[in-house]
């Protein structure tokens, strides 16, 4: 006992299915939840693939990091330099003896 696929009307189904296989992969292929598969590069190097949650890629995030301890090595540098500014040493000259 065949009859007609109700959708395309192309193939012959049985009576106990309402598709034909076609149909059906379609209709999965249509209804399956989309892969969330795109890779987002890094935005830095464009090399690699950036990680979850950011737009850089490890390698980046740990120069960056780098950058950024360097940066505030170089402040804290900056800031001790203008707290005490170097006093010149005035060595006296004690040759000079009587
Ligand atoms: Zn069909
Ligand atoms: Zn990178």
């Amino acid at each position: 006992m065949l009859r007609k696929c109700p959708i395309c009307e192309l193939n012959y189904i049985r009576e106990n299915e309402t598709m034909c296989r076609t149909c059906a992969a379609e209709r999965m292929r249509r209804y399956a939840p989309k892969v969330e598969d795109e890779i987002i590069m890094c935005s830095e190097c464009g090399e690699n693939p950036a990680l979850p949650g950011h737009d850089l890629c490890e390698d980046c995030l740990k120069e960056q990091k780098r950058q950024a301890n360097l940066e505030i090595l170089a402040d804290k540098v900056r800031a001790d330099e203008a707290d005490d500014p170097l006093e010149e040493d005035i060595t006296e000259d004690a040759s000079e003896d009587d």
